[in-house]
C-alpha cells in the first residue's frame, strides 16, 4: 500500500470509525482512520455504554440491535483474546434490563410496547410487583408495570471503542490523530479519490464518513448534505457505593424519549451501576446545537426522576456529570451506504442514542457492502437512498 494511498478512509475514531476499521482491516481491506483528536475523543466518551433491545419498537432499528446482540459477546471474547489480559476489560456485563411503569398511563403504553416487541421475536417478560423488587430490591414501591429483558446488556463504551481500535491497528488499520479533514481531494473528472487534511493529501477508493454529531459537517466539507444533527444528552455519576443496583433499571417514559423527535428538553430516568461501585444517571435529550453547558435545571429533573424509581438514591451524592452529543437523524435511523449523489463517499452515521451498541452491526454491515457480498440483514433501510431522507439530501451543501 502506498503510504498515503488506502482502499478506505475512516473519518472518525469513535465507536463507529472503530467498528469499521476492525472489520475492513481483519478481512485485508486496506484502511486509515483520520480523527481530529483522538480515538474515543467525541461521543463516544461522553455517554452511557447500553446495549439495548429494549427500547427499541418493531422496525429496522430493532432489527440492526439485533443483528448486534447477536454479535457483542463473541466480539468481546475475540477481542479479549486478541489484546491480551493486559488490556483494560471493556466491562461487558449481560446484566439485563428492567422497565417500570409508575403510573397507570405509562403502564398501558409499556404493555402495549412489549405486545409489539414480542412479535418481533423480543424477549420481554411481563413481571409482577414482586417479581420486580426480587429483581431489584430497593425498587420503588410504586410499580405499575414492570417488564425483564435478558438480552440487554451493557459495556464501558470508551474502553470498547479504544479496544476496536486497538484490534483493527492489529489488523493492519493506520490510525492518524490529530488529522482534521479539510476537503474532497477530486481527480480531473471530479471524482472523489480522497480527502485533504493540512498535514496533505490522503487517497483512497472510498471515503467512510464516520464523524458522530460533526458528520454532517464532514460531508457538508466534502461538498454534500446530510441531515445529522446533535442531540444533547446529560448524565450524573454517583460516588461508589455498595451495589444495590442490578440491571439497566428505567422508566417507561424513556422509550417515548427515544423514538421522539421533539427538539425540546426531554429527561426520562436510566439507572445503572457500574463495575467500579458509581452509579451511573441519565438522561436528557434536547436540540441545542453544540451548546456544552451543563444544565443544573437539566440535572436536576433527572436526578428526581432517578429518586422516584430508587428512593435511596435521595441519599447518594454526585460525584461528576457530563455531557454528549448523539448523532440525531430526522429519520431516526442511522445511514450505513454509500451516498448515491457522489460515488465513493460513504456514510456509517446518525445512530443517535444506540452507537455504542449498534457499532458492531453496523461494521458487518459496512464490510459486507464494501466487499458486494450479501448482508444478514437487508441493508436497503439504511440506505442514504431511502425515502424518508430525501426531502433533506436534495440541496447540495
Ligand atoms: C448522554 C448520552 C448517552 C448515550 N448512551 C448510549 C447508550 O447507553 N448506548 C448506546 O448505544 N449509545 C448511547 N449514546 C449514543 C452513542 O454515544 C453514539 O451513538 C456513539 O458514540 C456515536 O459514535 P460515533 O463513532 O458515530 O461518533 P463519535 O464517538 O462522536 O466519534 C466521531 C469522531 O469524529 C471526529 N471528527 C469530527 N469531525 C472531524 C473532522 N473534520 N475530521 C476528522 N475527524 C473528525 C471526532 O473527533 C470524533 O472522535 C449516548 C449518547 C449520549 C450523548
Amino acid at each position: 500500500m502506498n503510504p498515503l494511498t488506502s482502499d478506505v478512509i475512516i473519518v472518525g475514531a469513535g465507536i463507529i470509525g472503530a467498528a469499521c476499521a476492525r472489520a475492513l482491516a481483519s478481512a485485508g481491506v486496506g484502511v486509515t482512520v483520520i480523527d481530529r483528536g483522538t480515538t474515543a475523543g467525541g461521543t463516544s466518551s461522553a455517554c452511557e455504554g447500553n446495549l439495548l433491545v429494549s427500547d427499541k419498537g418493531p422496525g429496522h432499528e430493532l432489527v440492526l440491535a439485533q443483528y448486534a446482540a447477536s454479535l457483542w459477546r463473541s466480539t468481546v471474547t475475540e477481542l479479549r483474546e486478541q489484546l491480551g489480559d493486559g488490556f483494560p476489560s471493556v466491562e461487558f456485563d449481560p446484566k439485563g434490563g428492567v422497565v417500570v411503569a409508575t403510573t397507570a398511563a405509562g403502564a398501558g403504553s409499556l404493555l402495549g410496547f412489549v405486545a409489539g416487541q414480542r412479535l418481533a421475536g423480543v424477549d420481554a417478560r411481563v413481571i409482577d410487583a414482586s417479581e420486580a423488587r426480587g429483581l431489584e430490591p430497593d425498587l420503588t414501591a410504586r410499580i405499575e408495570a414492570a417488564v425483564y429483558y435478558p438480552e440487554d446488556a451493557q459495556v464501558q463504551p470508551a474502553i470498547a471503542t479504544e479496544a476496536l481500535m486497538a484490534s483493527a491497528r492489529l489488523y493492519g488499520a493506520r490510525l492518524l490523530e490529530n488529522t482534521r479533514v479539510l476537503g474532497p481531494l477530486l481527480d480531473s473528472a471530479g471524482s472523489l479519490i480522497g480527502v485533504t487534511t493540512p498535514a496533505g493529501e490522503l487517497r483512497g477508493r472510498r471515503v467512510l464518513v464516520a464523524a458522530g454529531p460533526w458528520s454532517g459537517e464532514v460531508a457538508g466539507l466534502l461538498g454534500v448534505r446530510l441531515p445529522v444533527r446533535p442531540r444533547r444528552g446529560e448524565l450524573l455519576v454517583t460516588t461508589r457505593m455498595r451495589h444495590r443496583i442490578f440491571h439497566k433499571v428505567y422508566d417507561a417514559d424513556y422509550v417515548g424519549a427515544v423514538g421522539s423527535d421533539d427538539g425540546a428538553l426531554q429527561t426520562s430516568s436510566v439507572v445503572e451501576s457500574t463495575g467500579s461501585g458509581t452509579v451511573l444517571i441519565g438522561s436528557s435529550r434536547q436540540l441545542v446545537g453544540f451548546d456544552a453547558r451543563l444544565r443544573v435545571d437539566v440535572l436536576s429533573e433527572i436526578a428526581a426522576k432517578a429518586i422516584r424509581l430508587f428512593p435511596f438514591l435521595a441519599d447518594a451524592s454526585v460525584m461528576r456529570s457530563y455531557g454528549g452529543f448523539r448523532p440525531f437523524m430526522p429519520d431516526h435511523l442511522p445511514v450505513i451506504s454509500e451516498d448515491p449523489r457522489m460515488p465513493g463517499l460513504w456514510y456509517a452515521t446518525g445512530h443517535e442514542g444506540a452507537g455504542i451498541g449498534l457499532s458492531v452491526a453496523t461494521a458487518d454491515l459496512i464490510l459486507d457492502l464494501m466487499l458486494g457480498r450479501p448482508t444478514r440483514i437487508d441493508a436497503a433501510p439504511y440506505s442514504a437512498a431511502r425515502a424518508s431522507l430525501a426531502p433533506y439530501l436534495e440541496a447540495v451543501a
